[in-house]
């Protein structure tokens, strides 16, 4: 079984706690993701499953094999460094070979290997080239090859594709989950992108300051983020602060921190939010993403319909963004590009509506 669990780990380095009380359980051939700023204890972590830092506290499991102080070569992990870690004057064959000559496999099974893995990352004519005559992109299928002809259970990336430009990172996003289908293989991704978060991983793990904030597939973490960290982490988003003035069952009713008369907003009570006003949370912000708010030309019927100002409009092909003055709140709008060119402008006056099921109401964990 090449499922993972991470019970209850701490790492310090001296006073410095990397990771603290973490607990994650990643399934058998899932693509996980740990995601959150620099210096947050991603690349850490990983080097606690890949054996290269022990823990300080806690235990690392895989399948229900206690992993905690196994030494790396005793771990049957392939391990994908951020600058590649490649031998550059050895030749594309001999890096791919190292792991198998380290493991002592038979010089007749070795080619095989080496040549199969070269195929599968599409370098199969370059074996005989030194690492330091390929591109940035072909140096990263060469670390993929050496990382997977071991055929690891577990497939470890730390920010893999980091130095690359903006095209050949999307090339090697592809191929990498190419990879990842064809050897069904457990993968943990670490990065500081978002977008290759959302669009790469089964679930993902937002980190920040050594704490995981929130674990859910990607859906779960841009549709309902855990709080205003996670929130403003991934993608865009309005965060408004309000204060609850009922709960029903339905619904909860708040109003507008917005230093004017209180503007009243209707919040869907998803479950989340009735526990969190349970447990008397007193910092609380409503949430939207800014493709979630209309626009409209006129006051139409509705929940949650508020008068504004366009305080200004940015066009970026696809998508105008508008921003929007309500009751002295600026508001993130997003529409998609259908309008005629100058429809929306500078202090034009509209209507917005939040829909109250876009709405949700999360804690503030960050200071200002
Ligand atoms: P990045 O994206 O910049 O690589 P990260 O999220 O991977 O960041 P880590 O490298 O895990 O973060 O670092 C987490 C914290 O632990 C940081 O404060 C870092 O300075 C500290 N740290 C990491 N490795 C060591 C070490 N070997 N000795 C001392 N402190 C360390």
């Amino acid at each position: 079984m090449a499922s993972i669990k991470i019970e209850n780990v701490q790492k310090a380095f001296g006073k410095t706690i990397a990771i603290d009380h973490l607990n994650l359980e990643i399934k058998d051939g899932e693509f996980f993701t740990f995601l959150g700023p620099s210096g947050c204890g991603k690349t850490t972590t990983l080097r606690m499953i890949a054996g290269f830092y022990y823990p300080t506290k806690g235990v690392v499991r895989f399948g229900d094999k206690d992993m905690t102080r196994v030494p790396p070569e005793k771990r049957n992990t392939g391990m994908v460094f951020q600058n590649y870690a490649l031998f550059p004057h050895m030749t594309v064959f001999e890096n791919v070979a190292f792991g198998l000559r380290v493991r002592k496999v038979s010089s007749s099974d070795l080619k095989g290997k080496v040549l199969d893995a070269l195929r599968k990352v599409r370098l199969e004519n370059y074996s005989d080239r030194q690492v330091s005559q390929l591109s940035g992109g072909q140096q990263q299928r060469v670390a993929l090859a050496r990382a997977l002809v071991i055929e690891p259970e577990i497939l470890l990336l730390d920010e893999p594709l980091s130095n690359l430009d903006a095209k050949l990172r999307d090339e090697m996003r592809a191929e990498i989950l190419r990879l990842q289908r064809d050897y069904k293989i457990t993968t943990i991704y670490v990065t500081h992108d978002q977008a290759e978060a959302l669009s790469m991983s089964d679930r993902i793990a937002v980190f920040n300051f050594g704490v995981c904030h929130q674990v859910g597939t990607p859906a779960e973490i841009y549709n309902q983020p855990a709080n205003d960290f996670v929130a403003s982490f991934i993608g865009e988003i309005n965060l408004l602060s309000v204060q609850v003035k009922s709960v029903q069952q339905e619904n909860i009713v708040v109003t507008l921190e917005n230093g004017e008369e209180p503007v009243k907003l209707i919040v869907h009570n998803h479950t989340n939010e009735g526990e969190l006003i349970q447990q008397n949370e007193k910092n609380l912000a409503v949430s939207i993403r800014p493709e979630a708010i209309r626009i409209l030309d006129t006051v139409e019927k509705g929940t949650n319909i508020l008068k504004g100002k366009i305080e200004s409009v940015q066009f970026f092909g696809s998508v105008v963004n508008v921003m929007v003055d309500v009751h002295n709140v600026l508001l993130r709008v997003d529409v998609l590009n259908t309008h005629e060119f100058g429809y929306f402008y500078q202090g034009k006056e509209v209507y917005v509506q939040l829909p109250e099921k876009q709405l949700r109401l999360i804690p503030v964990i960050s200071g200002d």
